[in-house]
């Protein structure tokens, strides 16, 4: 578990992270989502010391972070940021290697954790190992920068804007990925952005900042159906609220008995995949398959749209 007991930064006079308290769930994704300035960067920076806070306090499973010397807890919590960070003149093998070897692991053992890192982020490594950073694409780049923040295993892995310098199909395939990666790995991330989406997308808790403030701190259901304040409900966007929560559940969760004609939807598609593909063929329902490709029933634009509204 980790806690943010009143923390706060102060620039000047100005509070731009303002007396924040929150409880982050081992083994669970939070997003901390904000417009630009809000604070986001900074409150992330304290957990990991490279800010040092006015005031309050950061504990790691019960341990007051400011009793451990700054550099052995960076070693210790993985940090991905927007333009990767990535030395340039060091190979990708050597760039993912940096932390186990800072930590002093035998040669063997970081060349096993490179090669298993390289492959669950789908780099292969007789192609890549031996490229610099400016042989790689940005998506390639962006996933060296996150295995090397996970490198030593780290349980703590912080990550600011980790998506924001990728096109949209590359982005949508990487948050995919991390959400997988994470899953298995069972990693605490504590990720910013600015896009409400994909704080819907990947966030187990989602934190909402303005101006320093912590605003609201709550799972995405939760603050779809009851945005804390005018700002959040700005955030979340009125038009765009239905089509959040379709992004939420499955087609699984709103399939009824009954058959229906035409290719079939996958019960673990979400959603808002669901309903594309119903508008897209012209069709008010479709079959629904499961995992092995049987038959689980239908699932219809009522049964979808029931779902894409505002909870009583
Ligand atoms: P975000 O990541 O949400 O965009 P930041 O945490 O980077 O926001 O910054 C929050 C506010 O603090 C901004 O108004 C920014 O200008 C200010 N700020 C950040 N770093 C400093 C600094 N070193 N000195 C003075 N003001 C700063
Ligand atoms: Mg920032």
């Amino acid at each position: 578990m980790i806690e943010l007991s009143h923390l706060t930064k102060v620039y000047g006079d100005i509070p731009v992270v303002n007396d924040v308290d929150m409880t982050i769930a081992t083994g669970t994704i939070t997003v901390i989502v904000g417009t630009s300035g809000s604070g986001k960067s900074t409150l992330l920076r304290m957990v990991n010391r490279l800010i040092e806070p006015t005031e309050g306090r950061v504990f790691i499973e019960g341990r007051d972070v400011s009793h451990l010397p700054a550099h052995e807890l960076r070693r210790s919590i993985g940090y991905a940021i927007q333009n990767h960070g990535l030395f340039p003149h060091w190979t990708v093998a050597r760039n993912i290697a940096t932390v186990p070897l800072l930590l002093g692991w035998d040669r063997e053992k970081v060349r096993a954790r490179v090669a298993e890192l390289m492959e669950l982020f789908q780099l292969d490594h007789d192609q890549f190992a031996d490229r610099y950073p400016h042989e790689l694409s940005g998506g390639q780049q962006q996933r060296v920068g996150v295995a090397r923040a996970m490198a030593a295993r780290p349980a703590l892995l912080l990550m600011d804007e980790p998506f924001g310098a990728l096109d949209p199909i590359i982005r949508a395939k990487a948050q995919a990925d991390l959400k997988a990666i994470q899953r298995r790995t069972g990693t605490t991330i504590l990720l910013v952005t600015h896009d409400m989406a994909e704080a819907i997308h990947l966030g187990d808790r989602i934190a909402v900042m303005d101006g320093g403030l912590l605003k609201q701190y709550a799972p995405a259901a939760d603050i779809l159906a009851r945005p804390a304040d005018a700002f959040v409900d700005d955030l979340i966007g009125v038009v765009d609220r239905p089509f959040h929560y379709l992004t939420l559940g499955t087609v699984g969760a709103a399939v009824e008995p009954g058959e229906a004609d035409g290719a079939p939807l996958n019960a673990d598609a979400s959603l808002y995949e669901g309903l594309g593909a119903l508008l897209w063929s012209g069709r008010k329902a479709a079959p629904v398959v499961d995992a092995a490709g049987r038959d689980v029933g239908r699932v219809s634009l009522d049964s979808i749209a029931e779902r894409a509204a505002r909870p009583t």
